[in-house]
């Protein structure tokens, strides 16, 4: 069984001029724990006092999510997260020659000894703390040093690897491909009779975000991160709403409260000052209007004409939009949601004028101001008798 993990509150707030104040945080962890993600990571309390707090608050808030923190390989930021109440925490450490080298001035057994003193550290202090570590930029580091980390971070007490694609450098079908990687990572895992669940964290710089993350979901990777629109750093990681509805719709993983993601990215993209695009995939506002004629008329008679998904899994409805492109025949269907049966060819040609006229400036006309056009078209030709 998959599990979700999400990062609004940790990977989104490093989203450059992202920052959510306590109580919003709060509102958004209570949203996700609703949602039913499995793990709601909330922070790195070392970050500052308000994180810490926040953290915290969530963590006693008794929610049926798991309420995670970040930790750096330190006792410090464990001590710091085990004050918080977290039943989960995620250390990272890098394990790659060159940044262990240039940055830390270690070797890798150095490395992983300041990694599995901290793991261990923290399974003593509360053994049933649940313990990831990510080896950062996990799929552009030696893979043997991957391996020689998590096998140790494992044998310490880690109960989760996670495999970080953090710059988005893995690209579906080819030699980097996420599948390929997390089968042999597990495979390696395995000769050593060691059998974590498998984390993977993608970044979205090529847009394969979701892609590399149903790829190692194909190879049976235990969890996958995500983050409501998507947020994080740079172009951010794998959009929240759109793994849940797959997952859900083309993996019969059929358990998270769907119906409260509307609600949830209103609440995200309010307060990150991030609006969600208009053809944004599940829930832009555009993802389930018709608005070309021929797309109107064929989705009048049957939705799934021009639909792969039910709008109503989210609570959300279809709705259609005329403009330039539309005929009378999208006119008439439209004309009748509104309840507009008696018009007569003469006014419904007026309308259509009209409608074509807006959509010629570059707007659509929704239901709402058809109703206006509907209106002044009568009052003008009764005006003009
Ligand atoms: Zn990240």
């Amino acid at each position: 069984m998959i599990w979700v993990l999400d990062s609004t509150l940790r990977e989104g707030e490093q989203t450059p001029g992202v920052y959510f104040d306590k109580h919003i945080k709060l509102a958004i962890a209570s949203l996700l724990d609703e949602i039913g993600v499995n793990i709601i990571e909330a922070g790195h309390p070392m970050v500052t006092p308000e994180i810490h707090a926040a953290v915290k608050s969530i963590a006693q808030k008794g929610f049926k999510s798991i309420v995670g923190a970040h930790s750096r390989s330190l006792k410090n930021d464990v001590d710091l997260a085990l004050e918080c109440g977290v039943g989960f925490i995620g250390i990272f450490y890098c394990v790659s020659d060159e940044r262990l080298a240039n940055v830390f001035k270690k070797d890798l057994d150095d490395a992983i000894k300041q990694i599995t003193d901290v793991i261990k550290y923290a399974k003593n202090i509360k053994p049933d703390l649940l313990i990831r570590y990510t080896p950062e930029d996990t799929v552009r580091s030696q893979f043997e040093n991957v391996v020689k980390a998590a096998a140790a971070a494992v044998e310490a007490g880690a109960d989760i690897i996670s495999v970080a694609d953090t710059t988005g450098y893995m690209v579906p079908g080819t030699d980097r491909s996420m599948y390929d990687y997390i089968s042999k990572l597990k495979d390696e895992l395995a000769q050593r009779k060691l059998f974590p669940k498998i984390a993977v964290h993608c970044h979205n710089d090529r847009g394969f975000a979701l892609a590399n993350a149903l790829d190692a979901y194909r190879a049976g990777v235990d969890v996958i991160d995500a983050a409501a629109l998507g947020l994080g750093e740079r172009a951010g990681i794998v959009d929240l709403a759109q793994l849940l509805v797959t997952l859900t719709v083309d993996y019969n993983e059929n358990r998270w409260n769907l119906k409260k993601i509307t609600e949830l990215y209103d609440l995200v993209s309010k307060h990150s000052g991030i609006p969600i695009p208009a053809n944004y995939p599940i829930t832009g506002r555009n993802a389930f209007t018709h608005c070309a004629g021929v797309h109107t008329h064929a989705a009048s008679i049957n939705p799934m004409h021009y639909e792969s998904l039910h709008p109503d899994i989210l609570g959300r409805a279809r709705s259609f939009a005329l403009d330039h492109m539309s005929g009378i025949a999208s006119l008439r269907y439209a004309l009748n949601l509104i309840d507009e049966n008696s018009l007569d060819d003469d006014h419904q040609q007026s309308v259509l004028a009209e409608v074509k006229s807006v959509g010629q400036r570059g707007r659509t006309v929704d239901l709402e101001e058809l109703k206006h056009i509907v209106d002044a078209v009568k009052h003008h030709k009764t005006y003009a008798k």
